[in-house]
């Protein structure tokens, strides 16, 4: 059984001094967990701070974005060296709101181009992120038309077999996909633990096939995220399709994150 991963996504939330704050009052006991790995994923700003207040600690951080040139003329971009250079050990890439959910919903056209990430960039960022030993979170999943559409899985399949085009399976050792059905992002509405073990069980399969010459990529592990909270973490985490959790808003929450670290910790016991 592989080690269970809790990853927190605190988005655009959290000044320095806040980051600190609440990262000094759960780093001792989220640390107490030793048998679940944890990365942080503050804003850009506050990812040293965060680092240092961690050192002691078996708790990562990572970028929640990058960009896949290594340095240039890209104003407001962060690159995957700049990530390595303050510490972060993984990165989130293709999360639904870079990949454009905001982009169609929220923001008007013109402003599209901010947001619009394809699984060509996810691909390049996964590039970029691996030529300096970061591990991507990989975010995959449908939109609610989609999924009515009865289109879930293959579109899953496709975000799958683009953004991991052209990698050989040993370079992806480690990597990390997390199953997050559009609809289920800070909505309150989580997938149904069934659905989201069987998503979770078909991304495994199809990410191994890809590799199947090489036999699959080692260590690869699936998390579900989407609305996860303390109250549904350990019925979510028992699944023996998912190897842990993307935590956006309830990570902010110390209390609440330290007892959904704690039902992954459980989890791992059964
Ligand atoms: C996320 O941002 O990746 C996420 C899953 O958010 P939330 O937990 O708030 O739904």
């Amino acid at each position: 059984m592989v080690r269970k991963l809790v990853a927190a996504n605190w988005k655009m939330n959290k000044t320095v001094v806040e980051a600190a704050a609440i990262t000094e009052t759960f780093a001792r006991k989220v640390d107490a967990h030793r048998d679940v790995d944890v990365v942080i994923c503050p804003p850009f700003l506050a990812l040293p701070k965060v680092r240092e207040l961690l050192k002691h600690t078996h708790v990562e951080v990572g970028g929640q974005d990058v960009f896949w040139v290594a340095s240039g003329a890209f104003t407001g971009r962060i690159s995957s060296p700049m990530l390595y250079g303050v510490g972060a050990k993984f990165c989130i890439v293709g999360h639904s709101e870079t990949r454009g959910r905001f982009g169609k919903l929220e923001i008007p056209e013109d402003l599209l181009g901010h947001f619009c990430e394809t699984n060509e960039t996810v691909r390049l960022k996964i590039r970029a992120l691996l030529d300096c030993e970061i591990k991507p979170i990989l975010c995959v999943g449908e939109t609610l038309d989609e999924r009515e559409a009865g289109e879930t899985d293959s579109v899953i399949g496709v975000q799958l077999s683009e953004a991991l085009a052209g990698f050989a399976g040993a370079e992806l050792d480690g990597l990390v996909v997390a199953y997050e059905p559009v609809w289920a992002i800070g909505t309150g509405k989580t997938c149904d633990s069934a659905e989201a073990n069987r998503v979770c069980s078909m991304v495994r399969d199809e990410v191994n096939k890809l590799f199947a010459e090489e036999g699959g990529v080692h260590g690869l592990r699936v998390l579900y995220g989407g609305s996860v909270k303390a109250s549904n973490a350990k019925e979510l985490f028992s699944q023996p399709g998912i190897d842990g959790g993307l935590v956006g808003g309830a990570s902010l929450d110390p209390q609440e994150f330290v007892d959904i670290v704690t039902a992954a910790d459980m989890a791992n016991l059964q």
